[in-house]
C-alpha cells in the first residue's frame, strides 16, 4: 500500500492497521451508501493545526441526513479521536479521512437494521495534483459525463456513491492525457471538477457556480471567497457559467481540501489567459498558504491546535 498508516479509529476503538477491517456484505460496499469527508492539517509554528474541522464536522453529519444514517459518535468524540491519531502516529500535516457508512445486517438496498459504522484515518498527503501544478497549473479537459442533477441525488451531500461520476470524469481526463477533467452539469453548465470547485476571473471580478448548480459546498469554496472579499474582490458566488466562457477567462482555478488553490492554465488544449498562474489567482493562492500554514494571525477560529487542545 502507498499510504503510511498505523492506527485507525474504527467504531470508538483504536485499531492496528491490518485490523481495520470490513465484511463483503458490508451494505455501503454494495450501494454506496456512507458519507465522508476530507479534512488537512496543516504543520504550523504552534504544531498541527487542522482546518475548519467543526465545518467539516457539521458537512459529515448533514450529508448523513438525506440518508436518514444516524452516527452514533458526536462532535466531541470524533474530535478527540481525530487528536489522539495524529499525535500516537506523531503527524505534523496530514490528511483526514472520516467515513460512516451502513454496515452489515441484510442486503436489500433497505439499509433496515444495518448499523452504522464510522471510521477515521490520517495519513500525510502532499499536493494533490502534484507540485508543479500548485506553481504551473494543470491542463484540464471539459468531461463528457454529466455531473449528476440535485434532483438526482443530493449533491450537496459528501457521499460515496456519488463518487462514481468522480471517477468516470477524473479518469476520462487523465486517460486522454490531461491532469483533472471539469464536468458540466445537466444544464451545461459549468459545476466543478471531480474533487475540486472552479473559480473563474474576468475582468478582475471572481465568478465561482452557485449550490444550484448541482455543487457540492465545498469549505475550501467558502474561505477562497471570504480571502478575495477581504482583498475587494467583487465575488460572484452563484454564478452560472457556460462552457465557452470557460475558454475566454482570464483565469481559472480550483480549490479544494486536497488541491488546495490549483491554477488551470489550460481547458481542452486552450490557454487560458497567457496559459500559466494568473495574478489574481496567485494572490489567493499566497493568501490561502499564509492562512492555512498559519503566517498571519488571521482567523485564527478556523483552527484546531492539536497540541494545545
Ligand atoms: N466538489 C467535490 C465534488 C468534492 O469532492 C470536493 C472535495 N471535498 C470539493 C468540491 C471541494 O470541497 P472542500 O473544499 O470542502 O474540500
Amino acid at each position: 500500500a502507498d499510504m503510511d498508516v498505523d492506527t485507525i479509529w474504527m467504531d470508538g476503538e483504536f485499531v492496528d492497521w491490518e485490523d481495520a477491517q470490513v465484511h463483503v456484505l458490508t451494505h455501503g460496499l454494495h450501494y454506496g451508501t456512507g458519507v465522508f469527508e476530507g479534512v488537512r492539517c496543516y504543520d504550523t509554528e504552534r504544531g498541527p493545526a487542522i482546518f475548519r474541522w467543526e465545518e467539516h464536522l457539521d458537512r459529515l453529519f448533514d450529508s448523513a441526513k438525506p440518508y436518514d444514517m444516524e452516527i452514533d459518535h458526536d462532535h466531541e468524540e470524533l474530535t478527540e479521536a481525530t487528536l489522539e491519531l495524529i499525535r500516537r502516529q506523531d503527524l505534523e500535516s496530514c490528511y483526514i479521512r472520516p467515513l460512516a457508512f451502513y454496515g452489515y445486517n441484510s442486503l436489500g438496498v433497505s439499509p433496515g437494521d444495518c448499523p452504522t459504522r464510522t471510521m477515521i484515518a490520517c495519513w500525510p498527503w502532499g499536493a494533490y495534483l502534484g507540485e508543479d501544478a500548485i506553481e504551473n497549473g494543470v491542463d484540464v479537459m471539459v468531461s463528457s459525463w454529466r455531473k449528476h442533477a440535485s434532483s438526482q441525488i443530493p449533491t450537496n451531500a459528501k457521499a460515496t456513491g456519488p463518487y462514481l461520476n468522480s471517477m468516470l470524469a477524473g479518469e476520462e481526463a487523465r486517460g486522454n492525457g490531461y491532469v483533472e477533467a471539469i464536468v458540466l452539469n445537466k444544464e451545461g453548465n459549468v459545476a466543478e471538477g471531480p474533487g475540486e470547485n472552479i473559480f473563474l476571473v474576468k475582468d478582475g471580478e471572481i465568478y465561482t457556480p452557485g449550490l444550484a448548480e448541482s455543487i457540492l459546498d465545498g469549505i475550501t469554496r467558502k474561505t477562497a471567497i471570504t480571502l478575495a472579499e477581504e482583498r475587494g474582490y467583487e465575488v460572484h458566488d452563484e454564478a452560472t457559467i457556460s462552457r465557452g466562457e470557460l475558454y475566454t477567462a482570464d483565469e481559472l482555478f480550483f480549490t479544494g481540501t486536497a488541491a488546495e488553490v490549483t491554477p488551470i492554465r489550460s481547458v481542452d488544449d486552450n490557454e487560458i489567459g497567457n496559459g500559466s498562474r494568473g495574478p489574481v489567482t496567485e494572490e489567493l493562492q499566497k493568501a490561502f498558504f499564509d492562512l492555512v500554514e498559519r503566517r498571519t494571525d488571521d482567523h485564527d477560529e478556523w483552527f484546531t491546535y492539536v497540541n494545545e487542545q
